[in-house]
């Protein structure tokens, strides 16, 4: 069997037979002088009174050049967690296949799974927050369809080793996601660039963190032409509205402004983790890829209220596997930053 006719196989067997809807920008993507078509209400002369593009071919030409991938390979989503959802409906038969993950990790994918009736299989990440990877794949079954990887990972901010990575993708019977939601505050490229070379390989990233449009809600999954085009079979035909569609467009612009920010935020990070370093309630400030610190204290929750009770909150992690005594902290700006760092200052347990 080839790998193509492998991920059809994969594929759950209604969504493989499904006939998806046609709407009516789908049928009709030319232009016209008169649009009577999609029952719009003709009066309203605003820019948000037509239904917006399906496939969001303006956006995603542009998307294109900046991750050097054909459009036909970009799928975009309500927020990464729209992509998750989907490839669980996808490729998992409700009360029989499973998703594979590897904790402590985000969140999301145990609730997309737990919603979709999708029994969730866990490894544990080593000490050092690396893959198991001999025991992922010695211990692998026919219905794990997916397994999620997230790389730099949350809540631990590490990347996975690559070579780890590259041996689940290429061991894996069936779709490895590799979430690199993170993958802008890292020194490591992204593995956008091994689509070509991988059928199985779905990468996500997200605009809510390094481009600042959490609040938009627009994420991306890369693959090979063959996933996406289920991807947009199953989607809601109008999943990104035409405000996101063309703001992001603009905004995506400003690429060198953002990288100058991404640059400002990483020496943000060193300075925080270096203060954190040499607090003496800090027991370990872990190295960070993402723009987040992880850093463990027998007094975490004590911590945790005490800057809450300030009016500053970060991410109490301390009951999550394998980061007992955690919390998370995300880089801010340099004046939350030193706001953060004086309180810090001031605790005393
Ligand atoms: C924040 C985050 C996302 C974000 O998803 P959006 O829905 O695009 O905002 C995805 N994956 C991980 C690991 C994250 O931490």
């Amino acid at each position: 069997m080839t790998k193509e006719s492998k991920i059809q196989s994969w594929i759950r067997p209604n969504i493989a037979q499904l006939k998806p809807y046609s709407s009516a920008r789908h049928e009709f993507e030319g232009q016209a002088d008169v649009y009577l078509d999609a029952n719009e209400n003709p009066f309203e002369q605003h820019l948000y009174h037509r239904y917006p593009d399906p496939l969001q071919w303006k956006l995603k030409s542009k998307i294109s050049e900046l991750k050097s991938i054909a459009p036909e390979s970009i799928f975009l989503g309500n927020g990464s967690d729209e992509a998750i959802d989907l490839l669980i409906r996808i490729f998992c038969e409700p009360g029989q296949d499973h998703i594979v993950i590897v904790e402590p990790t985000y969140g999301m994918y145990r609730v997309a799974a737990d919603i979709n009736n999708v029994k969730v299989k866990t490894h544990l990440l080593t000490k050092d927050f690396q893959l198991p990877i001999t025991e992922i794949l010695t211990q692998q079954e026919a219905r794990d369809k997916i397994l999620f990887l997230c790389s730099p990972n949350n809540p631990t901010g590490n990347l996975l080793s690559a070579n780890d990575v590259r041996q689940a993708i290429e061991g894996f019977d069936g779709i490895v996601v590799v979430d690199e939601a993170y993958i802008d505050f890292s020194d490591q490229p992204s593995w956008i660039d091994e689509i070509a070379q991988y059928e199985n390989l779905v990468v996500l990233q997200t605009f809510s963190k390094s481009w600042g449009m959490a609040g938009l809600r627009l994420g991306m999954a890369f693959a090979q032409p063959a996933i996406i085009r289920i991807f947009n079979a199953v989607k809601p035909p109008y999943n990104i509205n035409q405000y996101t569609q063309d703001y992001v467009h603009d905004q995506l612009g400003k690429e060198e402004e953002v990288r100058s920010e991404i640059a400002e935020l990483l020496k943000q990070r060193k300075i925080l983790s270096d203060y954190l370093n040499q607090n003496p309630w800090v027991d370990k400030v872990h190295p960070s890829q993402a723009n987040f610190i992880l850093f463990t204290s027998d007094k975490a929750r004590q911590i945790f209220e005490y800057l809450r009770a300030a009016g500053i909150v970060i991410r109490d992690r301390s009951q999550v596997v394998l980061c007992e005594n955690g919390l998370r902290l995300t880089v801010g700006n340099p004046r939350e930053n030193q706001i953060f760092i004086e309180k810090m200052e001031g605790f005393k347990p």
